[in-house]
């Protein structure tokens, strides 16, 4: 029962957590605020539940919690 049960709260755990990090990419894209550059990527998945999230930038190498948002047109219809 308790091993069922934790199996499932997992799964749903990571089914959130795939939506969490998947719906905002798919409306507005993350930019660097240093240099613009959209390769700006979480620097860790695993550690934000201990530390606040932070982002890298793979262009200038910025680092940091904030990021810029653009906000993507829809170019499906
Ligand atoms: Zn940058």
């Amino acid at each position: 029962m308790d091993d069922a049960d934790e199996g499932s709260m997992k799964r749903l755990l990571s089914l959130l957590r795939e939506l969490k990090w998947e719906l905002p990419s798919n409306k507005s894209v993350r930019c660097c605020p240093r240099c613009g550059s959209p390769k700006i990527k979480l620097s860790s998945k695993f550690d934000i539940w201990l530390t606040p999230e932070q982002y890298v930038c793979e262009h200038c190498g910025y680092k940091g919690p904030v990021v810029l948002e653009k906000e993507r047109k829809k170019e499906r219809s």
